[in-house]
């Protein structure tokens, strides 16, 4: 009975509960962002898709002529995944790719040419940020620039 009563106290009064014990129980909101997020995105025409968990890794700016060449742009902006976090599920499957260097391929779809990532030989995808259904995620912000003496002195 009186293991009772203190349960229900305890249940009835968390904060009490968390600062007697140590223990602080989890809101639902804090246990849902400890879940992996789903990053989602894709090409153009929508036949080459993308779904990677996360923590999405290393997001920069590089404008490297490589990433000029590949993307059109000046400046591309990148984030990085385990290649096993990532997952292709569009009906085109996985994109088309282009051998860059010793070390790594550039992706595309070859249905409509966008330029979604590279794929590198050592366990990296690297995604092009402006293929995500929502890039405006904190996490996908760029932290660095790369090869910045080639970004445009304009932007
Ligand atoms: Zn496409
Ligand atoms: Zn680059």
């Amino acid at each position: 009975m009186e293991e009772k009563t203190e349960a229900a106290e305890v249940e009835a009064r968390p904060l009490l509960a968390a600062i007697k014990t140590g223990y602080l129980p989890m809101s639902k909101k804090s246990r849902r962002s400890m879940v992996k997020p789903i990053y989602r995105g894709g090409c153009l025409c929508g036949a080459v898709r993308f779904e990677a968990d996360g923590p999405a890794l290393n997001p920069h700016n590089c404008s490297c002529e490589f990433c000029q060449r590949h993307t059109g742009s000046l400046t591309a902006s990148w984030v990085e995944f385990s290649a096993t976090d990532v997952r292709w599920v569009g009906s085109g499957g996985s994109p088309a790719v282009y051998r860059s260097s010793d070390f790594s391929s550039r992706a595309f779809c070859p249905e409509c040419g966008s330029s979604l990532g590279a794929i590198d030989d050592s366990p990296t995808v690297a995604l092009l940020i402006g293929t995500f259904d929502d890039h405006r995620l904190p996490e996908l912000k760029p932290d660095y620039h790369s090869f910045k003496p080639e970004k445009p002195i304009w932007g």
